[in-house]
């Protein structure tokens, strides 16, 4: 469960440029939904995102991953979290170009202190899930956009975390390779996880359980 109370984030709080991007955000998303985050850009989705990664702070209000009171975690604890419990999936697939697609799954599992062949094994398992286990050993830059994202995909699975964050996954994808990539979403929330994806492409947000609109920082529907 993830619920977000009254949560304010400003930045360049002080300055003259200070710009309240959220406005008091409240919003519970129980374990196992499929929700959309859309609205027009600036509006604050990639901004909540990153607040539900525990990548970005907020100047007020509380942030709850099941009963954890995130600003309250230190920064090893935060790192577990990011770690264990959320996966992330970017637009631009944010992989290691001059890595095979089995280095770049691997990534998360850097500072695991399992076996190098227990942590191959947890790679090709997450491979395989997104149909990519053929291409385990190419560079990912020799991919297609698809085929990056599927790997990215498997990044963000592969420690098993119950929370993926996806922002604009499909963006720079054709409409046939972004249905297939949003099938897999689906796959992956009905396999129990709980999927949030920012997009504004409504095909995309229709196939999703439930769909938050945002504007000028606030929920409005
Ligand atoms: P969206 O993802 O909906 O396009 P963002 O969350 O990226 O919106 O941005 C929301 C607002 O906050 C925008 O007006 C943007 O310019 C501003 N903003 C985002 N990041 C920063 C930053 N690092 N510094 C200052 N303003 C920012
Ligand atoms: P998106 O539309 O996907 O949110 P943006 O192009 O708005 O992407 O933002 C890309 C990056 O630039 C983000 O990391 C965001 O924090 C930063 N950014 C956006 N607006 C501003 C701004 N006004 N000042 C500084 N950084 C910004």
């Amino acid at each position: 469960m993830i619920q977000l109370h009254q949560i304010s984030k400003i930045y360049n709080q002080g300055k003259t440029n200070a710009f309240q991007a959220l406005h008091k955000i409240d919003l519970k998303i129980a374990d196992g939904e499929l929700v959309a985050i859309i609205g027009t850009s600036g509006a604050g989705k990639s901004t909540l995102l990153h607040i539900l990664a525990c990548i970005d702070s907020y100047e007020s209000g509380e942030y709850y991953i099941d009963d954890t009171l995130v600003k309250n975690c230190s920064e090893k604890k935060l790192a577990q979290i990011r770690n264990k419990k959320i996966g992330m999936v970017m637009q631009d697939f944010a992989l290691v170009d001059d890595f095979s697609a089995l280095q770049n799954v691997m990534l998360p599992l850097d500072f695991s202190k399992s076996k190098v062949s227990e942590k191959k094994e947890k790679c090709l398992k997450a491979l395989q899930a997104v149909g990519m286990e053929k291409f385990a050993h190419h560079q990912s830059n020799k991919l297609s956009g698809g085929q990056k994202q599927r790997v990215a995909i498997a990044r963000a699975i592969v420690n098993e975390p119950s929370i993926i964050l996806a922002d604009e996954p499909t963006g720079a994808l054709d409409s046939k390779t972004s249905s297939e990539i949003m099938e897999l979403f689906k796959s992956l929330n009905d396999a129990g996880r709980t999927v949030i994806i920012v997009t504004h492409d409504m095909k995309i947000a229709q196939q999703c359980k439930r769909v938050i609109r945002i504007e000028d920082g606030k929920i409005v529907d």
